[in-house]
């Protein structure tokens, strides 16, 4: 936050304290209190994230357990992200960054397409995993990766704005990175949608506190304008995270571990359990969550979004 009270998205000081939800790693239990902008709706976790948090709990590295069954899904969701810059200008050739790049894999998946790709990632569990996988990154944080002012044509910035305690300082870094009529495509969780109500303080995405700040879309687009980012396209349906995101959230609600089945494939939390059976019983809801979370993405309500803005 840029001083107490002042939101973080839009800017308003309009901040005031709103909930008290649990950590939703089991291995950052305890609770943490919320503010929430009474002008965009967007809210900030006001306890500091603890120093470990993306290094321990489900951030503590290892295979994630199903990982060979989820590689193709994984490429066509990259691909999916690839289609929203393009559906808004941003075709190859150019330069791609790829901004918290984790393993590489999207990088890899530029590349394929024609991008001359790039990315920067501050964890050394990423560099590793990308490092494993032929793929060189530059190791370092947004705040002081060396990128050429103005060399960018697209990039990307998928689910880490809300992990970041500046996000206004981490888009000026970037927009500075475009070039004019560049690109930026960023997702992050929708705390205006329908599944963060349903979930509450379980919902998946809420993921206290490695999360500083739940953006509305409202929140997010004053955010990036007021960087010289024009928004210019907005998604609401999304399969990489939507449909899991409802039903996780829904079946949280009565499982012990928050989140159970997420925690359980990343080795986080106990295989055999309670939850287990609890989670195996709700599996006839998948379907039910994947056809109202389209219902709810078409009404502009989806639990993330992806928002396309234009350099300025
Ligand atoms: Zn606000």
């Amino acid at each position: 936050m840029s001083e107490p009270g002042r939101c973080p998205a839009c800017d308003e000081p309009a901040l005031a304290p709103w909930r008290t939800v649990p950590g939703s790693d089991p291995a950052m239990p305890g609770d943490y209190a919320l503010a929430r902008c009474a002008s965009c709706g967007s809210a900030v976790t006001l306890a500091p994230a603890p120093a470990e948090a993306h290094e321990a709990g489900a951030y503590g590295g290892g295979t994630p357990r199903g990982s060979g069954l989820a590689a193709p899904l994984l490429r066509a969701f990259d691909r999916r992200r690839l289609t929203f810059l393009e559906r808004a200008g941003a075709r190859p050739p150019g330069r791609l960054l790829d901004i918290g790049a984790g393993r590489g894999r999207f990088v890899a998946q530029a590349r394929a397409a024609g991008w001359d790709a790039a990315g920067i990632e501050p964890s050394l569990r990423g560099m590793g995993g990308a490092q494993a996988a032929g793929i060189e990154l530059q190791h370092a944080g947004i705040e002081d990766a060396v990128v050429a002012t103005g060399s960018i044509d697209a990039a990307t910035l998928w689910h880490v704005l809300e992990h970041l305690d500046d996000p206004g300082a981490a888009l000026e870094r970037i927009a500075g990175w475009l070039a004019p009529g560049g690109r930026l495509l960023v997702g992050v969780p929708n705390l205006a949608s329908v599944q963060a109500r349903a979930g509450g303080g379980r919902w998946y995405h809420l993921d206290v506190p490695r999360h500083r700040t739940h953006f509305t879309v409202e929140g997010l687009h004053a955010l990036l304008r007021r960087h010289g980012l024009q928004p210019v396209a907005t998604h609401h349906v999304l399969a990489e995270h939507n449909p899991f995101g409802l039903w996780v959230s829904v079946v949280s609600r009565s499982t012990r571990v928050p989140s159970w089945l997420y925690h359980a494939l990343k080795r986080n939390a106990p295989l055999r359990s309670r939850d287990a059976l609890v989670t195996a019983a709700a599996l006839p809801l998948v379907p039910v969550a994947i056809a109202a979370e389209l219902a709810f993405g078409l009404a502009g309500r989806g639990g993330t979004v992806a928002v396309v803005a234009r350099r300025v």
